[in-house]
């Protein structure tokens, strides 16, 4: 008998340990980060029509506990599904989609715990926004996606055949099947246009991608969120500068901060913690040379609430 309450008494610490350990992860832990030389400003030269304008697609809400380590549970936060047009004479682009008109068949490909945290709204597609602003989406010369989780894809079957333009490492890792990016996997006739980072280093990244050759839309890899996950840095004629982020942070505390995402989270996601860390490190780092670089977390919606939707436009 005595071995049974022994065993007993031996479960109850072992699942009261991991509860705790499990709440601890969410606690505020400061990130320590490496230092990162950024260089020098690097040289745009945009063409005087460019512009870029917000395409928001939904919200979703979510709490900060989730979001970033030492978020409160009772601070309820707005993410932001926002698809972005970048307006260049050589070509128009869009950065990620944001949802579609099917959204409420993909959220159900979330894991039930991450379904039961959040609540979503949905607005008008990109591909019918774009429509009724008189930009057919059949002359888009891309999507730039920043990474391939559904909730940065749901949109794409709004803009059929528009080639979706992916980091390499992110091909490679949706044929991994993974949950996160089933939905993009069980698109059928994506248009892909893979592409190499043939530029040299850029605000402390180790490899870029100049788009039109003319320093206004570049990407650098930023793996970690997603093995291919890139950040997209855009230089507009008044010499407004902005880094669309994807999800490296999901909201800006976590370049603030800085903090991580919740260990419970990262395990769900499956990041590479070492990794999300080194970029986040490159991104304080030029956040504290260049403040005036408008950092655009992909989910956060106060800082998307800074950029002009239809038929406005920032220049
Ligand atoms: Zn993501």
């Amino acid at each position: 008998m005595k071995k049974v309450l022994y065993a007993f008494i031996g479960i109850v610490v072992v699942v009261a340990a991991s509860i705790g350990l499990l709440f601890s992860t969410f606690t505020a832990a400061k990130l320590v980060l490496a230092d990162v030389a950024v260089g020098e400003l690097p040289k745009a030269s945009p063409p005087a029509e460019m512009t870029i304008i917000a395409l928001p697609t939904g919200m979703m809400e979510s709490r900060a506990a989730f979001a970033f380590r030492g978020g409160a549970y009772d601070d309820v936060r707005q993410f932001s599904m926002t698809a972005v047009l970048v307006h260049h004479p050589k070509g128009e682009l869009i950065i990620d989609t944001g949802f579609g008109k099917n959204v409420d068949e993909h959220v159900k490909l979330l894991p039930r715990m991450m379904q039961s945290m959040t609540t979503y709204s949905k607005l008008a597609p990109v591909g019918e926004q774009l429509a009724a602003n008189g930009v057919s989406p059949a002359k888009l010369a891309g999507v730039v996606l920043t990474h391939a989780h559904w909730d940065h894809v749901s949109g794409l079957d709004s803009l059929p055949n528009v080639p979706v333009w992916l980091d390499k490492a992110e091909v490679d890792f949706m044929a991994q099947g993974t949950s996160n990016t089933e939905l993009l996997n069980t698109m059928q006739g994506v248009n892909y246009k893979t592409y190499d980072f043939d530029g040299g280093p850029y605000l402390g990244f180790p490899r870029s991608r100049d788009v039109w050759g003319d320093g206004s839309v570049v990407i650098v890899p930023s793996p970690g969120h997603t093995p291919g996950s890139v950040v997209v840095f855009v230089a507009l004629p008044s010499g407004a500068r902005y880094a669309f982020l994807g999800d490296l942070v999901w909201q800006m505390d976590g370049i603030e901060i800085p903090a991580e995402r919740p260990w419970l989270l990262r395990r769900m996601i499956g990041e590479n913690d070492a990794e999300v860390r080194e970029n986040i490190a490159r991104i304080v780092a030029v956040h504290k040379k260049f403040p005036d670089i408008k950092l655009m977390p992909a989910h956060d919606a106060r800082a998307f609430a800074t950029l002009p939707v239809f038929p406005g436009s920032e220049r």
